[in-house]
């Protein structure tokens, strides 16, 4: 690659803007300064504290470590996409090619894990995403990586879609953005309608995606394809 095909690693201004986009999410803005090992040692007691309440026995050889095993999962897997300090590293390479003038976009199919923030149960589906390149590109991984920081918070499906699509649009700096995520909601299985075959689609068109008729066919056409 040529010293100047790539693009300023990581303009820091521009991420802080990327990884707060979107939808607005019901963080606290009073956070607590917990470490990840605090964290987790408080999550696990007060999850212990549930289970008594419910009436297991925490005596019990396969119950005894769940609080700490719950705990962890939630600081440093399901939830991580809470800290901000786990957003993916990303490089950007530049592109030499006019998208805009071709009508080509980059599309790729992704697997979404998250979390109902109604039940804190699993929504489980397949995303979407499609971006009309300008002067940037982004490694393909890079969408599924970031999908997968949104995707790791208790969510609603609306804001997720729309979190992705504002932060590629941000990082990438193209307003042709768009995201359709089809998944299915655990809340909606396991208990409630307990409905096995439901699925919720949301998609967010930005740009071409939503001014264009032929930009937003090409956006579906592909996904039937997919
Ligand atoms: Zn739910």
């Amino acid at each position: 690659m040529k010293k100047n095909d790539a693009i300023d690693v990581m303009n820091e201004e521009l991420l802080a803007v990327a990884v707060k986009t979107g939808f607005p999410s019901p963080l606290s803005s009073n956070p607590s300064n917990l470490s990840d090992e605090e964290k987790i040692e408080s999550i696990a007691e007060k999850f212990r504290d549930i289970m008594v309440i419910l009436g297991l026995d925490l005596e019990d050889e396969s119950l005894m470590r769940t609080p700490k095993r719950v705990a962890k999962m939630y600081v440093k897997e399901i939830f991580s996409g809470l800290n901000e300090d786990n957003f993916p590293e990303i490089r950007f390479s530049e592109n030499n090619y006019d998208h805009e003038k071709s009508g080509n976009m980059v599309f790729v199919k992704i697997n979404v894990n998250s979390f109902c923030e109604h039940h804190f149960v699993p929504v489980i589906g397949t995303a979407y995403v499609a971006y009309i390149p300008r002067k940037k590109l982004i490694g393909l991984s890079k969408i599924p990586r970031i999908m997968k920081f949104f995707a790791k918070r208790p969510q609603l499906q609306e804001r997720l879609g729309a979190q992705v699509a504002d932060c590629l649009s941000t990082l990438l700096e193209t307003p042709s953005v768009a995201v359709s995520i089809t998944a299915q909601h655990y809340c909606m299985i396991a208990r409630g309608i307990e409905d096995f075959t439901s699925h919720t689609t949301t998609n967010v068109l930005k740009g071409e995606f939503r001014d264009n008729p032929e930009m937003q066919k090409q956006f579906f056409e592909a996904i039937n394809r997919a």
